[in-house]
């Protein structure tokens, strides 16, 4: 452990003395530019975070590899509440939050009074986030770094808000937005527990009577209203009567205070027990009829207005509760309700829908085997009842005037008619809740008025924002259809906020930009951020006419730099950066930041720059779990990044984070990997010091085994390439480091056995092809073994291995799988029956089998085999006409097998020809002998003086020669 500390210290110093990472413009050479989301610092990074920024490291060495001028930048993101609820719990003493710090990030006890400061808490986390970025290696132009409150870098957002501005996207209005009650602040997916973003649903509030009373039922779907059977309560909920706007409503307390939030005067008269409503009737206001209240577990006070109306013929919850209720005589009997009546509430059956019965609740629960109402399966039972009944649904007769109309244009009809007629209202509801603040409230839905919006619901800047995502690569491909999903979807979003650090919005100096509307263009930032850092650029200094000629061309740098006094060159250079690294190549982040951020930056690229300078291509990744468990403080099961690196190195933490998983999946980071990663790597360091050791002594001669070696080697590099291209990591750390093992370890096997010692210039060739391909992962230990190999420059800058078209040799390969697969068999043999083997002989196939074998392959590159075609064929061969009844019964072995084996495998078969079998056995005969420690014997099926005692030789086919054993 303590020399792979010291390899990854003499590296990093190395690399930093050398500068090697700090990219600065080439024409000479194509650029590739790269991003990851810059971290909030607050609070230290445990393994979970390590994961997008190692992929995004990995990437960027591989092009830079590749022969690309690579940028990977970083900055620290200080705005808006993630900082500052941070502090802010800290300042209040939260003993959870104390405890993490002290205990799991070791923060020093007496620093925490300073950590209650966002500003202090922010510097501090920022250095300590920087200092791991470091120790694990990232290859950051730290050059370019910068805080999101540098007030140039307010410069920059006032620039592009004001742009905003003038292309009309920034709006004044009222729209309802998450809100903390608390803190009193909009809130976003990132300043939410667990960052969840709040979802915002309109429910239609339909006004069922209760005499004088109003109770405004909440529904999704106001045009099932024909076919209420009965309203929902829960009676153990506690209710209000209250004057809402005046009208007597009855709603459940927690809605009586949500009212409040979305513009209504709310007065509060009486508060009581949601079972004193059991056993009353209503009356429904679009059909006038009267229906029973009954009591419900699964209506939630918490939700809307905690009354609901009960629709059981299409709403599989109200199916499953009327079921339930009908069943309980002890509910019933409590309650005082008629059982009789309960009884003959059926469902009503209001909407005609392909594939479902008349009642498509019923058909549902049915199918899913749900009995109780708590069932969790309720929510997708709901979620399939409604999408068929949206999409394919027709209202029915029942229904009246909206007779024959799609649901889906009913739905709208039914809430404009009954709103007109002052029978319905609507509210706003977290469709997702409970959605937590960060600082523990609960938030609800506030309808913010007078307020600042960016507005993403513009149809013209949604087109660019789909014509941009239409041209830009989408990795993992999956999930293009949630970009546009989130595209379509997104409306006007609250852009500022009353409190935390942060940019002021220009016009209006009260507001701070929030830090998901502060972060969508900055990657633009870094290419000039090298110089506003290395001339100390002054923030006055950076007018609006500065960003619009370096980021637009617009104007003119001799009369900018009269008036801002920075000199011409220097906003020449600005702009000649900006215009080699923009546009960005790839952006990475975790998958969770689509429906916000990612999605942002597309929208805000099209608004302010033209279409060439347009993102191409963003990445995203999954998280990291521990040992099969949710990283989560209440589980104890976080290990902070620099403790992590401490305990296993950088490396080994490099390759765990990455190994375990493709882009979409979650890895699964355990100690077990960290240290089974950091003994693979020690092994290569090991063999890598024999071979050199041993160097210039015992070279051997070229063998076939060394060719095979060689050619085998082509392939891995072919295929880690092609994984590396797609970024399917894992894939391509199983190729660099477990397969090529897998061969170098064989390879040493088979040159052992033939005694001719080690033929260093294979393996080192081969070692050095692995070196380069691990480079990326685990640049430490590569940098030290390419030194000792004697290789000039950093392996970090060392050019990617191509592979080399006439170092592959198939014949070989295919021979050596012959005697790979042989021997397993062998040994399977062995196992299974327990012999301690004397002698083994082998019996390669006759070669009239081989001619079969051929010309079968040939007629099976057409597609699928057919016996009597292939016969027919064979028959034209007057030799084999002379045999055909063994023939036809080789023949009828071969045609399945055949059929089974995948068409590129054919070919190459194909293309090898007839492999002399007895020639690459006697090549391995040493090897096989010393393996299973017995005589070898080796004869072709059908030669004269074959000893065959047990009639074996003719089960012999070509590539699986026959075995006897005694
Ligand atoms: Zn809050």
């Amino acid at each position: 452990m303590e020399f792979l500390r010291l390899i990854e210290e003499k590296w990093q110093k190395r690399w930093e003395e050398a500068r090697i990472f700090e990219a600065n413009p080439d024409p000479s050479r194509p650029k590739f530019f790269i991003t990851v989301a810059y971290p909030y610092p607050n609070s230290p990074q445990h393994i979970g975070h390590a994961r997008t920024y190692t992929l995004a490291d990995a990437y960027a060495r591989y092009m830079r590899m590749r022969g690309y001028n690579v940028l990977l930048p970083m900055a620290f993101h200080y705005t808006g509440t993630p900082v500052l609820a941070m502090a802010r719990r800290l300042a209040e003493g939260d003993p959870e939050l104390v405890k993490d710090f002290v205990k799991i990030y070791k923060v020093p006890e007496d620093k925490l009074k300073e950590l209650t400061d966002p500003l202090a808490m922010a510097r501090y986390f920022h250095e300590e986030i920087r200092e791991g970025m470091k120790r694990i290696g990232y290859s950051i132009d730290w050059r370019r770094e910068f805080t999101t409150i540098d007030p140039q870098y307010n410069k920059f957002i006032e620039w592009q808000f004001r742009r905003l501005r003038k292309a009309g996207y920034i709006t004044r209005g009222s729209h309802p937005v998450g809100w903390c009650p608390k803190d009193g602040n909009p809130v976003g997916q990132h300043d939410t527990v667990g960052d969840v973003e709040p979802e915002i649903g309109e429910f239609t509030l339909i006004k069922f009577r209760l005499g004088e009373w109003v109770m405004p039922t909440a529904t999704l779907r106001p045009e099932t209203v024909f076919g209420v059977t009965n309203i929902w309560i829960n009676p153990r909920a506690t209710y209000v009567k209250a004057l809402v706007d005046g009208e007597g409503w009855i709603v459940s307390q927690q809605c009586a205070e949500k009212l409040t939030y979305q513009n209504r005067s709310v007065k509060v008269l009486e508060r009581f027990e949601g079972k004193a409503l059991i056993g009353k009737t209503v009356q429904n206001p679009a059909l006038e009829n009267e229906v029973l209240i009954l009591p419900a577990d699964f209506v939630d006070p918490g939700n809307a207005t905690g009354v609901v109306m009960s629709v059981p013929g299409h709403a599989p919850y109200d199916y499953v509760a009327l079921e339930n209720i009908k069943a309980d005589d002890t509910s019933l009997r409590e309650f005082g309700l008629s059982v009789e009546a309960v009884r003959a509430i059926r469902p009503i059956s209001l909407i005609e829908v392909p594939n479902y019965s008349e009642i498509p609740a019923a058909d549902v629960v049915k199918r899913m085997d749900i009995k109780a109402q708590t069932d969790p399966k309720l929510e997708d039972a709901t979620k399939e009842v409604y999408r068929h009944e949206f999409h394919n649904g027709k209202m029915k007769e029942n229904t009246g005037k909206y007779a024959g109309l799609p649901v889906a244009e009913a739905k709208e009809r039914v809430k404009q008619d009954l709103m007109a007629e002052g029978k319905a209202t609507m509210m706003y509801e977290l469709l997702n809740r409970p959605v937590r603040c960060r600082c523990g409230t609960e938030c609800v839905v506030k309808i913010f008025e007078d307020q600042w919006f960016i507005d993403y619901g513009n149809p013209e800047w949604k087109a660019l924002a789909h014509k941009c995502l239409a041209r830009m690569r989408i990795l993992p491909e999956e999930l293009r259809s949630e970009y546009v999903y989130v595209i379509d979807w997104l409306r006007e979003k609250a852009c500022a906020r009353r409190s935390g650090l942060g940019t002021r919005l220009p016009w209006d100096p009260d507001w701070i930009i929030e830090s998901l509307s502060d972060s969508t263009i900055y990657m633009a930032y870094y290419t000039i951020a090298r110089h506003i850092n290395a001339y100390r650029i002054k923030a006055e200094q950076l007018t609006d006419e500065v960003f619009d000629y370096v980021f637009l061309g617009i104007g003119d740098a001799g009369e900018i730099s009269d008036k801002t006094g920075i000199d011409k060159s220097i906003l020449e250079e600005m702009r000649r950066e900006f215009l080699y690294f923009y546009p960005l190549d790839s952006r990475h982040s975790a998958h969770e930041l689509i429906p916000n951020h990612l999605t942002f930056m597309i929208f805000n690229h099209t608004a302010i720059f033209p279409e060439n300078l347009w993102p191409r291509q963003i990445v995203t990744n999954g998280h990291v779990t521990m040992e099969g468990a949710k990283m989560s403080k209440s589980f104890g099961n976080i290990i902070p990044l620099r403790e992590g690196l401490a305990m296993f190195g950088a490396d080994p933490i490099r390759l765990s984070v990455l190994a375990t998983a493709e882009l979409l999946q979650d890895a699964d980071f355990s100690p077990t990997v960290a240290r089974a990663m950091r003994d693979r790597l020690e092994r290569l360091y090991r063999l890598t010091v024999e071979i050199l050791r041993g160097k210039g002594e015992a070279t051997g001669e070229q063998a076939k085994i060394d060719r095979w070696m060689l050619s085998r080697l082509q392939g891995h590099i072919a295929r880690a390439t092609e994984a590396m291209e797609k970024l399917v990591v894992r894939r391509a750390i199983n190729t660099i480091m477990f397969d090529l093992d897998q061969d170098i370890q064989w390879y040493q096997k088979r040159v052992k056995a033939s005694g001719r010692g080690v033929p260093a210039k294979t393996l080192l060739e081969t070692l050095r092809v692995q070196v380069l391909m691990l480079a990326p992962f685990a640049p430490h230990i590569c940098e030290e073994l390419w030194e000792m190999m004697g290789e000039k420059g950093f392996v970090s800058l060392a050019p990617w291995p191509k592979p080399d078209e006439k170092m592959v040799d198939e014949g070989v390969e295919e021979a050596e799988s012959l005697i790979r697969s042989l021997l397993e068999d062998t040994l399977e043999i062995l196992r299974a029956t327990g012999i301690t083997p004397k002698r083994v002989c082998y019996y390669a196939a006759a070669p009239w089998k081989w001619q079969v074998y051929m010309k079968a392959l040939e007629v099976a590159s057409g597609g699928k085999l057919n016996q009597g075609v292939l016969m027919k064929r064979l028959m034209e061969d007057p030799s084999l006409r002379a045999k055909a009844k063994e023939v036809a019964e080789f023949a009828g072995k071969i045609v399945e097998e055949i059929n089974r084996t995948p068409q590129e495998k054919r070919q190459r078969l194909l293309k090898v020809g007839i492999i002399d079998e007895i020639q690459a056995l006697k090549d391995a005969e040493d090897f096989l002998k010393a393996e299973l420690n017995a005589e070898i014997r080796l004869y072709i099926e059908e030669s004269p003086q074959i000893y065959d005692p047990k009639n074996r030789a003719h089960l012999a086919k070509p590539l699986r020669p026959a075995i006897y054993i005694e």
